[in-house]
């Protein structure tokens, strides 16, 4: 019997089981994979100011550092925004993140996929029939989760195609917005690995989406990988039940504005454990995960509907957006960089409809954050 037992050794799962042995406690994490990390399925971009949340020293898990975020309009036109991004060597990352929570004293379950979970009893059922028993069920399995499935949750998962790519060395990461592009994707991502030569070049949607916005953006370089994977549209519609939680993409609390999951993954896993520990102390009577998860900025519905505003516009509204905003330079994502931000988006004729307000709150929002993800 284990006091914990979380299903999924990515970021999320390593670094709740880790938090959770911290604490104390008697912790099995199992993964179905040989080795964790492995496809990489991530442009690898993560704010410098995210990271805290990890509770890590630096390591050989980041590869380089890019200082600015470009964005892109369909008529070239872009403006920039200072903040240092960690590009992560994710494979590596996942391992270092495994080792911390082994070296907490979880007890790691490689190669053991989980089927199924009671929420009730605290059962798991492995594959192959072999069953364990735990207080308590963190499902950190990913954006596909078995754990949420036998909670009654589902994740709307869109798909994201990626590839690897020699890049020159470039100081800024950049996402671009386009709807003309085949099945209109949201946006697409170039994520330069200095250090390697190369860049995660992506976008959501699937690979003939990608391929038409290599082809019309001239995006030359030699594919040295392929990827990509699914992202959660929205937090799942719950959270919990019984002794079972839900946290990283498990949840689907990934950003869906911009598709950053790792900081959710990290936070998600703190709150979890910290709801945990006080459950199996007997401070509370259940594990009050899901209210505190809610309240928290990392779950706000209002990623979502930025995006939806985003996404509802055309090519012309986002020209004339970039043409506005074209060359602009903000220093940091600080409330006194904002009021510029705003004014030259006032120009934008039509921003003052009230269509626009989810995006302007959530830049409000990232700035007294301090950090975008
Ligand atoms: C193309 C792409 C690009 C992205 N780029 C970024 C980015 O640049 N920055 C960023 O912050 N986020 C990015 N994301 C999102 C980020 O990768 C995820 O949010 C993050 O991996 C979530 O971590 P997790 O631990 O919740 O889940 P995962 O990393 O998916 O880990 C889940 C783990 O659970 C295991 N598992 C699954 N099912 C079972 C089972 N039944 N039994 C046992 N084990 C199981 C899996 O093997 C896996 O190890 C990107 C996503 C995609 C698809």
């Amino acid at each position: 019997m284990y006091s914990a037992a979380v299903v999924g050794a990515g970021p999320a799962g390593s670094t709740a089981a880790r938090f959770l042995s911290e604490m104390g406690h008697k912790v099995l994490l199992i993964d179905r994979k040989e080795v964790v990390g492995v496809p990489k399925q991530c442009a690898e971009g993560l704010f410098a100011a995210c990271l805290p949340e990890f509770e890590t020293a630096v390591g050989d898990f980041i590869t380089g550092k890019v200082p600015y975020l470009e964005v892109v309009f369909p008529n070239r036109a872009s403006y920039r925004v200072r903040g240092e991004v960690l590009m992560l060597d994710r494979p590596r990352f996942d391992q270092h993140l495994l080792r911390l929570a082994e070296g907490a004293g979880a007890e790691v379950a490689l190669e053991r996929k989980v089927e199924e979970i009671d929420p009730e009893s605290g059962v798991l059922r492995l594959r192959g029939g072999e069953t364990i028993r735990a207080e308590a069920i963190v499902g950190a399995d990913g954006p596909a989760s078995r754990v949420a499935k036998s909670i009654g949750a589902r994740n709307r998962l869109l798909p994201a195609a990626q590839v690897e790519m020699t890049w020159p060395e470039d100081d800024a990461i950049y996402a671009i917005i386009d709807r003309d592009l085949p099945s209109e994707p949201y946006s697409c991502w170039i994520f330069p690995k200095n250090e390697r030569g190369t860049a995660n070049v992506g976008c959501f949607g699937t690979v003939p989406t990608l391929e038409a916005f290599i082809s019309k953006y001239r995006i030359e370089g030699e594919i040295v990988e392929k990827n990509g994977g699914a992202i959660p549209l929205g937090v799942a519609e719950r959270l919990q039940r019984g002794r079972a939680v839900l946290i990283g993409d498990a949840g689907g609390l990934t950003n869906p504005f911009t598709g950053g999951g790792l900081y959710p993954a990290a936070r998600s896993a703190r709150i979890a454990a910290e709801a945990i520990d006080r459950f199996l102390r007997g401070e509370t009577r259940t594990i009050e995960y899901e209210p505190r998860m809610r309240r928290d900025f990392v779950a706000s519905d209002l990623h979502l509907k930025a995006r939806n505003a985003l996404a509802a516009l055309s090519n012309d509204e986002l020209c004339r957006l970039g043409t506005a905003m074209d060359g602009l330079v903000f220093p940091g994502l600080k409330l006194t960089a904002s009021p510029r931000l705003v004014f030259r988006g006032l120009r934008h004729p039509g921003i003052a409809k009230p269509k626009y307000a989810p995006l302007l709150k959530l830049l409000v929002r990232y700035c007294l954050a301090g950090k975008v993800w």
